[in-house]
């Protein structure tokens, strides 16, 4: 512990220093102007020491007219330097709460190397998902841990005394839906050809992929234990793609293996470390860390839990973390086999729990040095996003006026939020409302996360006019409130295809008379009382609108819908009551469920049919 104190205290930040910045804005030194944001032209006459309405005179020759308060493009600014004898340079100030942008350059001597990060890519069916079985089972006996977990989605293997870091999510979706948001993990891309079946579309797609993220690619030719399986065949068809095989001359290594008999597996693991050994890695440890999300979900019963690759720097268990737009306190930190971590070096995946909300896989995060820095930033983050997101357009706010808009001819896009319990159905959800796209109708879908409905998703919705969808999320009372202010409509669902329908009905325009369910109340659980022959009775006290006796029920935990179902009974004291109002506290039973916790919610609803 003493040792890991004081590491922490070494740490450099990532962030360099804002005083030198300060220093070097707007300064002419040996006649070379640097400068580092828009200037107006007075500022800029202040600063070369000329007149400004001798800039303005020259800018008047190019035919650019501008007054004295105008300010100047970066173009500008530096023609006007090269009019008036000087040379320029513009700096760019490293903005802390743009840390996607920030460009470490460590010293040399602060460098230590880091394991290779490495995704395996390739065609469906050449047997991806048993290669990396196969690395992962591989020498169980020598893992520390003894077990095989497959707790997170990225896990190590110490191979000949180096760890070699694999990302669990097969195929370039994965790889590209990182990239598209401007995330690059992956050192090595391992792109996996059967033997028997060769060079295929989607492996000339990951050849595509990991060339575009300049990725150098190692080739396992698999299955080779087939019969008729053809190696060459292989390689000479990867020839054609300009992937050239080290013995045919090119810089590819190539290693021939059958992931299902587990043959030559040890072979490629160490042409990894070949790989890596060339490419240098490395990283500073004494850093702040900084690094991406590969994955996150809402969990049912520790909240936001996302697993980060740590790039550069040192992770610690009780550091605060900013992520994309949220922010935390790493409370927990676990490996692959669940095991707690104090620290993670450069190159570790890690469980990690303690954030507000749930981020996005391909988010970066960084740690900050106390906890009121990581939220202004975050918040900052935030408040930047959703006006980035501010997508301006005519769409509609509700689906029952929907054909109306479309029929008259206003309608061309539906903005839609997407809200699910797991990053995997937000992705569902997304791909199946993007299929309902026709010539009239665009579905937009602007956020897919997985996470409760919160308000930063209202104002989102208010903003851009989108409707919510919440597939097994629900929105806490003042969330909702806040969506009845704004205007905004939130859809709730449990089921794909239900969600699907009544889109699918609004583009129609068949929106029928349905049933649809309106909110009573709210109650939270502040005590369980378990009860021979009865049951949990969970002691309430109602927060908004009131409970009634005969009411149906969703009991939500952290915002996700664990269970629906319905009040068997409603007690104030030892009474029965017919309604519970706001601010009272009351005894809920729920009919045939005994798993409440302190905490949850119980929202109460009926069915109303809905008018036309
Ligand atoms: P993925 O779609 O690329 O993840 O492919 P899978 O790992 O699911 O493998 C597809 C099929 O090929 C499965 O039936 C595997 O058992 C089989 N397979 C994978 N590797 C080998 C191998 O080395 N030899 C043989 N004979 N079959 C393999």
């Amino acid at each position: 512990m003493d040792n890991n104190n004081k590491n922490r205290k070494n740490r450099e930040s990532n962030i360099p220093n804002k005083k030198d910045n300060k220093k070097n804005l707007n300064k002419v030194q040996d006649q070379v102007f640097v400068f580092s944001k828009a200037l107006t032209v007075a500022e800029l006459a202040k600063e070369l020491n000329v007149n400004p309405s001798d800039i303005i005179k020259k800018l008047f020759l190019q035919k650019k007219i501008v007054t004295i308060n105008n300010y100047l493009s970066d173009e500008d600014i530096g023609e006007i330097c090269l009019e008036f004898g000087f040379d320029f340079k513009k700096e760019e100030i490293i903005d802390e709460e743009d840390f996607e942008k920030l460009v470490i350059n460590d010293d040399a001597e602060n460098l230590e190397e880091r394991p290779p990060v490495v995704t395996i890519m390739g065609h469906v069916d050449h047997g991806k998902t048993t290669l990396i079985d196969a690395i992962r089972n591989s020498n169980v006996a020598e893992n520390e841990y003894g077990g095989i977990s497959q707790e997170i989605g990225a896990y190590q293997k110490v191979v000949n005394g180096k760890k070699i870091t694999f990302i669990d999510t097969p195929g370039h979706e994965a790889f590209s839906a990182m990239r598209s948001r401007g995330a690059s993990v992956t050192d090595i891309v391992v792109l996996v050809v059967a033997a028997d079946d060769g060079v295929m579309p989607q492996t000339l797609e990951a050849i595509d992929h990991a060339r575009a993220a300049n990725v150098p690619i190692i080739v396992a030719i698999n299955k080779i234990d087939v019969p008729g399986a053809n190696p060459e065949k292989v390689e000479t068809e990867l020839m054609q793609h300009n992937v050239i095989a080290e013995k045919y001359g090119g810089d590819v290594m190539v290693c021939e293996i059958s992931a299902k008999k587990k043959i030559g597996i040890s072979d490629l693991l160490e042409t990894i470390l070949v790989e890596a050994e060339m490419l240098e890695l490395k990283a500073n440890p004494n850093r702040f860390a900084i690094g991406t999300v590969l994955e996150a979900e809402l969990d049912k019963g520790e909240g936001p839990k996302a697993t980060l690759l740590v790039q550069n720097g040192t992770l610690y268990s009780s550091d605060y973390v900013v992520v994309g737009s949220t922010y935390g306190k790493v409370r927990r930190m676990t490996n692959e086999y669940k095991q707690v971590l104090k620290e993670a070096l450069p190159s570790t995946p890690v469980a990690v729990i303690g954030l507000q909300e749930v981020p996005k896989a391909g988010d970066h995060f960084m740690a900050f040095p106390s906890e009121k820095q990581a939220k202004d930033i975050a918040e900052k983050r935030r408040l930047k996003k959703i006006a980035e997101e501010r997508i301006a357009n005519s769409g509609v706010t509700s689906l029952d006026n929907l054909f109306d808009k479309i029929s008259e001819g206003l309608m061309t896009q539906i903005n839609i939020i997407v809200k699910a319990d797991s990053t995997g159905s937000a992705e569902a959800v997304k791909s199946s409302l993007e299929k309902l796209n026709n010539d009239q109708v665009k579905i937009n879908v602007i956020r897919n996360a997985a996470g409760a409905i919160t308000e930063s998703d209202v104002l989102l919705a208010s903003a851009s006019k989108a409707i919510i969808f919440g597939f097994n999320v629900r929105p806490s009372a003042l969330v909702r409130k806040k969506a009845e202010e704004e205007d905004v409509e939130i859809r709730l669902e449990r089921i794909i295809y239900a969600l699907i329908e009544s889109v699918e009905a609004a583009i129609k325009g068949k929106m029928k008379k349905e049933e649809v369910e309106t909110v009573l109340g709210q109650a939270e659980v502040r005590n369980v009382f378990k009860v021979s022959k009865v049951g949990e009775i969970a002691g309430c006290m109602v927060v908004d609108g009131s409970i009634v006796s005969n009411g149906l029920v969703h009991i939500l935990r952290n915002g996700i819908n664990i269970y629906d179902g319905q009040i068997e009974s409603l007690k104030r004291f030892k009474d029965d009551a017919k309604e519970v109002k706001t601010g009272y506290e009351c005894g809920i039973k729920i009919l045939n469920f005994n798993d409440i916790h302190e905490g949850d919610i119980i929202e109460c609803y009926k069915m109303v049919t809905k008018d036309e």
